[in-house]
């Protein structure tokens, strides 16, 4: 009965909350949140969830229910829920957005052709919100679960007609001056097949230069130095479940550059991203993904704490798009079981691997699965395996597991979908409503100045 008026009082809050325009669940934080600044704003920090379209984050959600109380708890993202941005390109043949054209638009305000790297539809470069935290003498940082030249970070720190040109981009972290100094002090990611190469070693060039380079999550958090090159895997990092200690987390990363950033006087530009929440969803990995919302909200929660710690902090937190179509519930049945993606240990990812590599089915499955698999789905699996094509198996895998948990995907590619966007900060008010994702950047070029 208690839990029922609780309930009510709860759902009266949100209406009156809607009307009068405040976010109800977070009143006190914001109230004493615009209290403490004028606001004005010292430091920004964007935050991307590639490919994290709303299904992800209602997941999520379901992911994280307490299933003994009726009501499903709030996400570390819900209570900063500010509104929707449209993520369409500018594109003479697609109007789905890729991650390059969506991440031109979030760090330099321009809509522009999918596959451009912060270069408008001529071609011609265009301004990064973290080139313009450089000029004023913020100190800047990428930090992703990519290669750090892959589209999302590339189109803050770089500029380039393809995304495919990965090793001239990575020259382009290195070769690209502002004042003097190089624009991005501290480079967290994977990518040491692009700046370890034969014809040109970009870490020896930044060591020059004074970075500190480190490979491992104990090197890094070592490191006492303000400009720091961290890269971690040849290209991109394995999922979250899947990573050894050595491979950072994206929150370990996240912090490291947060008190690096942070010495810096003038204040700091940080741009983190959850990249592989869209790798996931291109493979329709629904374990996977959920491994990367994981890693992607932990390292929001540090952001937060830091910026309640320090004010004239500015939050955003977005998608630059949906992937793969992820749906909750599928093939007319209303219910999801977020049990049977908590059952893997591993991805289905690591455990096509492992059976590539030559251990057997059962084994590989009865070591990182929970449950135990019917004759039918076993079976499937084996048939796979016996092709000996990872991609097969791999997606084989995923469907027992997208199946059970009651989850579809309609597509291999992205959807055009909003996104939710997020924020704590005093310029809350500037990212609210249905935005463009250019908004993200007018808005914060705006803080810059
Ligand atoms: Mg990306
Ligand atoms: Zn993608």
């Amino acid at each position: 009965m208690r839990k029922k008026i609780w309930v009510i009082a709860t759902i009266s809050l949100l209406i009156i909350g809607s009307v009068i325009g405040i976010n109800s669940t977070d009143t006190n934080a914001k109230s004493s949140n615009q209290k403490h600044n004028n606001g004005k704003v010292k430091n920004v920090i964007v935050l991307i969830g590639d490919g994290m379209g709303p299904a992800y984050t209602t997941a999520y959600r379901y992911m994280k229910d307490n299933p003994s109380t009726p009501q499903m708890e709030e996400t570390i993202f819900d209570k900063y829920l500010v509104g929707m941005a449209k993520t369409y390109p500018e594109d003479s043949e697609e109007n789905v957005t890729d991650s390059a054209a969506a991440a031109t638009s979030m760090a330099a305000g321009v809509k522009t052709y999918n596959g451009a790297i912060s270069v408008d539809n001529d071609k011609e470069s265009v301004k990064t919100i973290l080139e313009a935290a450089k000029e004023s003498g913020k100190a800047t940082g990428l930090v992703a679960t990519s290669q750090i030249n892959h589209a999302t970070p590339a189109a803050f720190g770089t500029h380039d007609e393809s995304r495919h040109n990965y090793n001239d981009i990575a020259d382009d972290y290195f070769d690209d001056m502002i004042n003097g100094e190089h624009k991005v002090d501290v480079l967290l990611g994977g990518g040491t097949k692009y700046f370890d190469r034969e014809d040109r070693n970009l870490i020896n060039e930044f060591k020059a230069d004074g970075y500190n380079y480190v490979t491992t999550t104990e090197e890094m958090l070592e490191n006492e130095n303000d400009h720091l090159l961290g890269l971690f895997a040849p290209v991109g990092f394995p999922k979250a479940i899947d990573r050894k200690e050595s491979t950072p987390s994206l929150d370990e990363m996240t912090s490291e550059a947060l008190e690096k950033l942070s010495q810096e006087k003038d204040g700091f530009f940080l741009m983190v991203e959850g990249s592989q929440i869209d790798w996931a969803g291109h493979a329709n990995d629904s374990v996977g993904a959920m491994s990367e919302m994981e890693d992607f909200a932990k390292a929001f929660e540090t952001v937060i704490e830091f910026a309640k710690e320090n004010e004239h902090t500015q939050v955003v937190l977005t998608a630059d798009h949906s992937t793969g179509g992820f749906s909750i519930g599928r093939d007319g049945v209303y219910n999801f079981n977020p049990e049977a993606i908590k059952a893997a240990k591993r991805t289905p990812e690591f455990m096509a691997q492992k059976i590539i590599e030559g251990n057997s089915v059962e084994e590989v499955l009865s070591k990182y699965v929970t449950f135990d698999f019917t004759q039918k789905e076993l079976k499937a699996i084996k048939d796979a395996a016996s092709k000996d094509d990872f991609d097969t198996l791999y997606s084989t895998i995923s469907e027992v597991f997208n199946d059970r948990a009651g989850v579809g995907f309609t597509t291999s590619g992205h959807t055009g979908v909003d996104v939710p966007v997020y924020a704590y900060g005093p310029k809350n008010e500037a990212f609210s409503g249905l935005i463009e994702n250019t908004d993200i950047a007018e808005e914060i070029f705006g803080f810059l100045k």
